[in-house]
């Protein structure tokens, strides 16, 4: 298998994998062409769709493509992803019948009510629920949602490689930094992202192992983030200290 970042709008990827037969399979494709670019490049055929959550980049190439190529397309049961698509929930079973995958649905709530993330090992491709260093904006969750969410995270295998659906790591660099200014991991992994990015490489995908040591919202349990907390005034519960995490950044400006 092998595993492509289609970059599509400013800092989108829609993930795609394929196989040596040349058959692909694409993750929130937002914008068609560049799926459509990537697929002729590599001389492969488009047989899957899979969607985390309903918002339009990561949704607005899906018509297009159906019409193009008739896959298969999961998602999950929103009526905001019109569509007669394969409807899961956390805990399906996936068996992907090309490129031939099998793995689990998990729902990550919080982003979204319904955004669910694909775990076809070693991969979790999980849209806009977490990123490298960050996680996604509370449009319709709770900061219980959001714990529930990176514990689901966090009980994975720590080799599996996080595919989110945006390049954000360096934007959520500056914030982590605010947050644990000591943490040798995360200057570590900063300026692994800024040399990739100088490169105008991806910084994605990463490995779980290297997020639960850098990553604030995946460290509720570690002194440093436990003292910002209690400092912010959240000495209370993990889910307490998770949202106000995610409040300050919503307000942070590097
Ligand atoms: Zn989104
Ligand atoms: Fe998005």
């Amino acid at each position: 298998m092998q595993l492509h970042a289609v970059p599509a709008f400013t800092d989108n990827y829609v993930w795609m994998l394929s196989d040596d037969a040349g058959a692909a399979l694409v993750v929130d494709p937002g914008d068609a062409a560049p799926v459509q670019a990537a697929l002729d490049a590599h001389g492969l055929r488009l047989r899957t769709i899979l969607i985390t959550h309903h918002h339009s980049d990561h949704i607005g190439g899906l018509a297009a493509l159906v019409s193009r190529h008739q896959p298969v397309v999961y998602a999950p049961d929103d009526a905001r992803i019109p569509g007669p698509w394969r409807r899961v929930v956390h805990g399906d079973a996936l068996r992907i019948d090309a490129p031939v995958q099998q793995g689990e649905v998990i729902a990550l709530p919080g982003h979204t009510r319904s955004h669910v993330a694909y775990h076809l090992a070693p991969w979790l491709f999980c849209g806009d629920a977490l990123f490298s260093l960050g996680c996604g904006r509370l449009f319709e969750g709770t900061a219980d949602d959001l714990l529930l969410s990176m514990r689901r995270v966090t009980a994975l295998p720590p080799d599996t490689q996080l595919c989110p659906a945006h390049e954000y790591t360096l934007a959520n660099a500056a914030f982590a930094q605010r947050v644990e200014p000591d943490n040798p991991a995360l200057q570590a992994r900063w300026s692994e992202a800024r040399a990739l990015r100088a490169r105008g490489l991806p910084t994605l995908p990463v490995a779980l192992h290297s997020e639960q040591a850098s990553n604030p919202f995946l460290r509720w349990e570690a002194p440093a983030v436990r003292a910002w907390c209690v400092h912010a005034g959240h000495a209370g519960t993990a889910a307490a200290c998770l949202g106000a995490l995610r409040t300050a950044k919503d307000a942070f400006r590097a």
